[in-house]
């Protein structure tokens, strides 16, 4: 007993202060892939390698127009690795939840070149939300919402299971979701908001429904992973309906394969702000 308060006390306190304080990530860790659209000359490379489709190139005449795709980007760095107009790099960021499917796509038209490259960039829309969206203090937002705590459902819906393992850190001592006054329910009866990962199987595609009939109103769905968002690596096939939205309504969409901690974090307090706005 005595030795483990010593190693408690000696331990001191774990939990990291996200999101009050930015989150320490190491170098090594591959987040978003940035796109600098201004210099990339020739996406085809990118686009050959992308495992899942994540780039896109439609040419019309003599225009042609690239698609970025977060949602169906693992962050494989393979893209980056490939340009050798130095224009793409894979970066270290995180918070990349968004409330809208379309806010994920990244758009920029070029003309095209006589050898297949491009040159001059004619339009780029870039709609990536800003960490600002979550918004202040988590917990008082929370009660200021519910009155009490928030409950959330975890739905796993056909996922290879390393979103769990994140979600699963979520509950751990240095994250400790249960500081904002956050934590997860055994049934979608009691849940305020269902985190739904990897694409929809067609044999969940009932029990996803009916976790959605299941859980009251008002309340929040949460898309994670890039399989959750648009069906990630697996796609939509025979065995596969592919993203969470293509078989009930999401409010959150959080990017990666998977998601960080932190990243799951984001995009929950995201959806917080996102049920305060249906409870009124
Ligand atoms: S980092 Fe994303 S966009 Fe780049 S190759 Fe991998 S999946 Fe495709």
């Amino acid at each position: 007993m005595f030795k483990i308060l010593q190693n408690t006390i000696s331990t001191g306190i774990a939990t990291v202060a996200y999101p009050d304080v930015p989150a320490v990530v190491s170098a090594q860790f591959r987040g978003r892939p940035e796109f600098d659209f201004a210099a990339w000359r020739d996406a085809r490379p990118a686009a050959g390698v992308c495992p899942t489709g994540a780039i896109e190139i439609t040419d019309a005449g003599a225009s042609r127009r690239v698609t970025v795709d977060y949602g169906l980007c693992i962050f494989c760095g393979q893209c980056a690795e490939v340009s050798t107009d130095n224009a793409v790099r894979i970066t270290t960021d995180f918070e990349l939840a968004t409330l809208s499917r379309a806010s994920l796509m990244l758009v920029a038209d070029y003309s095209l070149n006589a050898d297949g490259t491009h040159r001059q960039l004619t339009a780029d829309y870039r709609a990536l939300v800003t960490a600002d969206e979550v918004g202040g203090k988590v917990s008082q937002a929370i009660f200021q919402t519910l009155g009490r705590s928030l409950a959330v459902r975890q739905v796993d819906a056909g996922s290879c299971n390393g979103c769990e393992m994140e979600i699963a850190a979520l509950n751990n001592p240095i994250h400790d979701i249960e500081r904002f006054g956050i934590h997860f329910v055994a049934s979608p009866r009691h849940a305020d908001m269902l985190l739904v990962t990897g694409p929809v199987t067609r044999n969940m595609e009932l029990a996803v429904q009916k976790t959605y009939a299941a859980t009251p109103d008002p309340k929040v769905i949460v898309a994670v992973g890039a399989c959750g968002i648009s069906g990630g690596i697996f796609g939509t096939n025979y065995a596969s309906r592919g993203g969470v939205d293509a078989t009930i309504p999401v409010d959150v969409y959080i990017p990666g394969c998977p998601p960080r901690p932190e990243a799951l974090l984001y995009g929950i307090l995201l959806a917080v702000g996102r049920l305060a706005e249906k409870v009124r």
